[in-house]
């Protein structure tokens, strides 16, 4: 019987001490493994900050663990022996150290998850692994909840999420009687609006290194590392928050749908990134967000709306994404086939609103989700984009992007493609929506006021090109009652009007060139980890 230490990989978004894998351990009889390989750099090509900022993370904890005691294994992208994938570094480790068994908490996406049930065949010996016990809802409990119900709603889990977690409850009842404040809330932007600026982390010599590294060797991926600036450890994660706790907690709710054009990060938390790969904890942020309201700093819309998103909104996408793979990746309820336009990527169009949030989001790894939502999300709901080739697009560009909440909030909430599993109607809008909650249709090249024809608006002819094309499908949604009568209110040329002047706007739509979000099959040799240091 072999006495080797149990290996413990740690993933790079599974960066916390408290984490389930690590807790029963002894660093006398452990060996953390940290794997940065080739694979996981290439399944999409991520933006170049989310790479820095998964490397640099996990270099950081890497040493923490070191300082607990921890024997880490730690395997550099650049190791002349990585072999590339998470299988073929875990398989040498086995062998390196003896191991007697391998134990992991659970990753956060399917693919990977995958991987590791084939490890109990491929390795010989014990593979265990643990729940992720990072949320709030265990996932056999989501099962559970989902199992009973005919309709999911968010809205219903969260008042579990509220019970069980006890988060703005008297007893058993919501503070305040009510559960939900979101009426006070998602007022448009005004010219007093002046957003503090977010806490910016100066890169430390790790952090130095990863961009060198990254720069080298992703040169051709999406986006910029010039503005790098994410906190990389659980002290700058905690500094970051309460900067946004003391500074833009109290305007959350106001502003949460507003947006400016150069106001990047509004009144948001931009606290994603760390809390995805371990850095912060949801629940921890969620009381201290509490705290700000009971000490009369914050009022309760603002608290209440920012705990929804994280113990409401977070969840509910993760369980919704194990219960729905691997279905949900090829879901596309809506026979939605169009490719991605080039702009996507270069942001070079003449519609403000795109342009803007592609500038911040090829800059600094993030857009805030109303850009997502309404600006990104309804114009591919609107144009009939792809939706694979969409949540590509989403999994790439965002450094906060883990499929477990990428693909549901793109398949799910953007573009309808479940069919209404987790949204009960798609988020279509016209451009009367995006000039009501930003200022970009004043800078834009189109006539927001303008129905059809040149400089018209696209999204407004669009708007109702979109509901035409799927009537057949969509009509029967209450929550779509309106638009449908006023739709066949509408005289034929009206209707034909709309829809020729989508189809033109459609038509000017250049598409994206191949291997911006994925390495092209046949594209040219696949490099490597370790190969180009040495060329
Ligand atoms: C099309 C689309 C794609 C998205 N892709 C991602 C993604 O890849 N990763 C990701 O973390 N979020 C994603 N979101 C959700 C949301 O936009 C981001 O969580 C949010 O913008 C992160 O910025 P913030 O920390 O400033 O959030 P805030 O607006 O300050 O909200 C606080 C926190 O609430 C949570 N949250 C809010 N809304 C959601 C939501 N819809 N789903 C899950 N969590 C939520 C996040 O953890 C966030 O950090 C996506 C939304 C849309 C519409
Ligand atoms: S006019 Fe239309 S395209 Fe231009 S910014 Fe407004 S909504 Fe966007």
């Amino acid at each position: 019987m072999t006495k080797g230490p149990v290996l413990v990989p740690v993933l790079g978004d599974q960066l916390s001490h408290g984490l389930s894998s690590l807790a029963d351990r002894s660093p006398a009889d452990t060996v953390v493994l940290m794997m940065e390989v080739w694979d996981e750099t290439q399944y999409v090509r991520h933006h170049k900050a989310k790479i820095a900022l998964i490397f640099s993370a996990m270099r950081h904890f890497a040493e923490e663990l070191r300082e607990r005691g921890f024997t880490v294994d730690y395997i550099t992208l650049d190791d002349p022996a990585n072999s590339g994938s998470f299988t073929g570094e875990v398989s040498a480790a086995v062998a390196r150290h003896k191991a007697r068994g391998v134990q992991i908490s659970e990753p956060g996406e399917w693919r990977v998850r995958q991987m590791i049930d084939a490890w109990r065949e491929s390795l010989d010996v014990r593979v265990r692994v643990l729940p992720d016990t990072r949320f709030v809802c265990p996932l056999p409990d989501f099962f559970e909840w989902a199992a009973g119900r005919k309709q999911w709603r968010m809205e219903y889990f969260y008042r579990d999420m509220r019970r069980k977690t006890g988060l703005l409850m008297d007893g058993d009842k919501p503070v305040g009687g009510k559960w939900n404040f979101d009426a006070d809330n998602r007022g448009g932007p005004d010219a007093d609006c002046r957003p503090p600026a977010v806490a910016q982390f100066k890169p430390d010599a790790i952090t130095r290194e990863v961009l060198d590294l990254v720069a080298a060797r992703f040169p051709d991926h999406f986006g910029s590392l010039e503005d790098f600036a994410w906190p990389v450890t659980a002290a700058q994660a905690a500094q970051a928050f309460d900067r946004f706790l003391k500074t833009r907690l109290p305007l959350f709710g106001r502003y949460q749908d507003a947006m400016m054009a150069g106001a990047d990060t509004m009144y948001h938390a931009v606290i994603s990134p760390a809390l995805n790969i371990g850095l912060i904890d949801p629940v921890e942020m969620c009381r201290l967000a509490e705290t700000e309201w009971r000490e009369g700093r914050a009022p309760i819309e603002a608290v209440e709306g920012f705990i929804r998103q994280v113990i409401g909104w977070r969840e509910y996408v993760r369980g919704i994404y194990w219960l729905t793979m691997p279905d949900l990746a090829q879901a596309n309820e809506l026979d939605a086939t169009r490719p991605l336009p080039e702009f996507w990527w270069t942001g070079e169009t003449q519609m403000a609103c795109i342009a803007d949030c592609v500038r911040t989001t090829r800059k600094t790894a993030y857009a805030h989700h109303i850009q997502r939502l309404m600006v990104m999300g309804n114009f591919a709901l609107l144009a009939g984009l792809s939706p694979q080739d969409v949540a590509d697009w989403f999994l790439v560009v965002y450094a906060d992007a883990f499929e477990w909440v990428e693909l549901p909030n793109v398949a799910g909430m953007a573009l309808f493609a479940d069919g209404g599993k987790l949204a009960s109607k798609p988020y279509a809008a016209s451009g009367a929506y995006i000039d009501r909650m930003s200022n970009y249709c004043g800078q834009c090249a189109y006539d927001v006021k303008k129905k059809v024809g040149k400089n018209a608006c696209p999204f407004n002819a669009l708007y109702w090109d979109f509901l035409a094309r799927n009537e057949d499908k969509l009509a029967g949604n209450p929550r779509l009652a309106n638009p449908y009568a006023t739709w066949r209110r509408m005289n034929a040329d009206k209707q034909a009007e709309y829809c020729d002047s989508a189809a033109a706007f459609l038509q000017t739509l250049q598409p994206a060139r191949k291997g911006w979000a994925r390495v092209e099959v046949g594209g040219g040799p696949r490099i490597k980890s370790g190969a180009t240091k040495h060329a």
